[in-house]
């Protein structure tokens, strides 16, 4: 299990910073998604997509993204064993 801090974007939804090989890692393949690009550079894993996005759809995804607390409440339930599935120790509940 990798530790690693999970980040949230200014909407509330927490997402992890990784790699390619953490994505092989869970068993992925690599590919964004959203857009079905293969991943080279950063990935970002998001809960409540439920998806591994490449960084350019991550950064659209951030744009278009609305607060919904029904969203917000069933992360604050699920997430942490949902990213500890895909091999990360996120800490604490938050
Ligand atoms: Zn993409």
């Amino acid at each position: 299990m990798k530790n690693i801090k999970l980040k949230y974007t200014d909407k509330g939804y927490s997402y992890i910073e990784c790699t390619r090989e953490d994505c092989f890692d869970w068993g992925g393949v690599g590919i964004c998604d959203y857009c079905n690009k293969p991943m080279y550079k950063e990935v970002y894993l998001i809960f409540i997509l439920g998806s591994a996005y490449c960084p350019e759809c991550f950064n659209e995804w951030i744009k278009r993204s609305e607060r919904d607390e029904e969203d917000l409440y069933l992360q604050k339930l699920n997430h942490k064993k949902w990213y500890s599935a895909h091999g990360f120790d996120v800490g604490e509940y938050k």
